[in-house]
């Protein structure tokens, strides 16, 4: 029997799973998840949406997609031959060689033929008498599975605007989250990019490049500062590999999941002099180390964080010669660390060029798309191609279009009205079986390291459900009310993002405003492990279901 065989066909064994692990996704807490389920011995299959791996690295293949984390810091830690094989070629590697990478991992480690592609799961309902989970994907394809694990992902859903007319666009249209593989070219065009998140300011300076014109929408203005991105020199190559333990170590006990070490000082410890000089050393600094390595109190201190503010203001001002343009540039509504700042190269710069225009869409805003382009309250633009650049709906937004039913039929949507309640960011009451690595109340860091130890803690609470007997978890419902209270009370206190970011769904209309992410971060996270650990999965319901012994896996 495979697992593609449609329930009818399994002759006589209504109550046999196809497989005991069925994980969706494959990004790379999915690519992990299958890989450390097979590990331990269950036999096991990834379902992905897309026609290959890569999850985040698939989708998003437009035009100057990269890293903003360190390529040896997000790649996996799990394999020391792995990490000496594969040579990064840059700090911050881009698009196609964070997918290459990808498929490299799966093909290595003989992944490929437990996956299957072009399966979107449309429906996954848990079969309270069998305790098991049957899953079905938009080509109807069910797959009954022992344990449910929806790595799928916080920011794998696109979001579009809702602009009148936005489906009358006779031009070409693309969503940076949904870029097609066939190359777009953008010579000699009239290119609009409507907004300026992390994807927006990556694909500006390389569009206008090659656009006869480029027109930027910006709603929001964001703290951008320079990725500072470079080749990895074959001396940094050697001592990559010479560091691997030490690195893994790092990587492994660091709260965000990066190498960048924490300052010492407090901003006004210094005098002014010092300050400047060491503001210029932070922008000139790695990625995210602006915000793990700055001063101690930018993120806890509003005058520390105002000071950083002001140097950045200046920097724009000193790099975007129009005046006015620069000041659009320059966020006045928010703190630095409020949103999630995007990392850039040669962003600003491409303000000064004649070809390149800023349209503040909070001073004049869309009306509406026509055919040939996109009006404003102030002005009529005609465009060739228009680049959706609106982020995703965050944390939730794929598991709620996945028609997960729990216990008793219960919805997930249903459950999640008010918002995501979980334990761990791992499972929620009501759903048996079902694990959520890298979903809502995952990590605020580098992704990949939080998402790892939530698979790890996944794994590792199957093989104890089998060495004792049991074949069932459920988180209970005071676990989960507690750990979401955490959440909760972390969310609006430094050093956490703001209500104004779309880790609180705010970019999406209608959608609860609850925290989406977990402020209190890896050490929280790996503190309530060690505890589950310690107590005997006090937190969670332990048992065996009334059917396992027809499991066919
Ligand atoms: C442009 C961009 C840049 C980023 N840069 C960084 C960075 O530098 N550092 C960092 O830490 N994070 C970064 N992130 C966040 C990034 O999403 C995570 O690092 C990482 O990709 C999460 O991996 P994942 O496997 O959990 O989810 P994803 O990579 O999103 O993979 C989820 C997969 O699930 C699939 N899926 C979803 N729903 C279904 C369904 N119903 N049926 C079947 N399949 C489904 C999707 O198709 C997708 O392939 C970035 C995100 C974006 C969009």
């Amino acid at each position: 029997m495979t697992a593609t065989e449609p329930a009818s066909e399994r002759n006589g064994h209504p109550t046999a799973a196809d497989v005991e692990v069925l994980v969706v996704g494959g990004g790379i807490t999915g690519i992990y998840q299958l890989y450390s389920a097979r590990e331990a011995g269950f036999t096991a299959q990834l379902l992905e949406a897309g026609h290959g791996v890569g999850g985040t690295w698939y989708w998003n293949r437009y035009p100057g997609a990269r890293f903003d984390s360190e390529s040896y810091t997000y790649a996996y830690l799990f394999s020391p031959e792995l990490f000496d094989e594969w040579e990064w070629q840059e700090h911050f590697a881009e698009q196609p060689e964070i997918e290459r990478y990808l498929n490299h991992v799966v093909d290595r480690f003989d992944l490929r033929r437990h996956m299957r592609f072009d399966a979107r799961v449309t429906s996954a309902v848990y079969d309270e008498s069998a305790g098991l989970w049957t899953v079905t994907d938009s080509t109807g394809i069910e797959v009954r599975a022992r344990y449910f694990i929806a790595a799928t992902g916080v920011l794998s859903v696109p979001y579009f605007p809702d602009v009148p007319g936005r489906e009358d666009f006779k031009g070409e249209s693309h969503h940076t989250g949904l870029w097609p593989s066939e190359t777009v070219d953008f010579t000699g065009k009239r290119v609009a990019v409507v907004g300026t998140g992390s994807s927006g300011v990556q694909i500006v300076p390389i569009i206008a490049e090659k656009a006869a014109s480029l027109t930027v929408f910006q709603r929001s203005p964001n703290w951008c500062t320079p990725l500072n991105n470079a080749p990895i020199t074959p001396d940094e190559q050697a001592q990559l590999r010479a560091d691997f333990e030490t690195i893994r170590e790092t990587l492994n006990t660091s709260p965000s999941g990066f190498l960048h070490v924490p300052h010492d000082r407090a901003a006004f410890d210094d005098s002014e002099e010092e300050r400047a000089a060491f503001f210029e050393k932070m922008w000139q600094s790695r990625g995210f180390s602006k915000l793990t390595s700055n001063y101690s109190d930018v993120m806890f201190d509003g005058a520390a964080n105002a000071a950083w503010c002001d140097f950045m203001a200046d920097k724009i001002r000193g790099i975007v010669k129009d005046p006015d343009t620069a000041e659009k540039l320059i966020p006045h509504d928010h703190r630095f660390g409020e949103k999630r700042p995007p990392f850039v190269t040669s962003y600003f710069e491409v303000y000064n060029q004649p070809h390149v225009q800023l349209v503040d869409l909070r001073a004049t805003p869309m009306t509406r798309l026509t055919e040939h382009g996109i009006e404003t309250t102030d002005a009529f633009r005609e465009f060739d191609v228009v680049v959706w650049a609106t982020g995703f709906d965050f944390g939730t937004g794929a598991l709620s279009r996945m028609g997960i039913r729990g216990r008793h039929g219960l919805a997930l949507v249903d459950h999640w009205a008010d918002g995501p309640t979980t334990f761990l960011g791992i499972q929620t009451a009501g759903f048996p079986n079902f694990f959520f690595p890298g979903g809502p109340h995952a990590a605020a860091g580098n992704n990949p390291r939080y998402n790892g130890d939530q698979v790890d803690f996944i794994t590792e609470a199957l093989v104890h459900l089998r060495d004792i007997g049991c074949d069932t978890i459920e988180v209970d419902a005071a676990a989960e009310e507690k750990w979401t209270a955490m959440v909760d009370r972390w969310a609006t206190k430094a050093p956490s993002f703001g209500e104004s970011s779309y880790y609180f769904g705010t970019n999406i209309p209608g959608k609860p405003r609850k925290y989406l992410l977990n402020s209190a971060g890896r050490p929280k996270l790996l503190a309530e492990i060690a505890k589950v650990r310690e107590n005997g999965y006090a937190a969670f319901t332990l048992a065996r279901s009334p059917v396992t012994s027809s499991t066919g896996a």
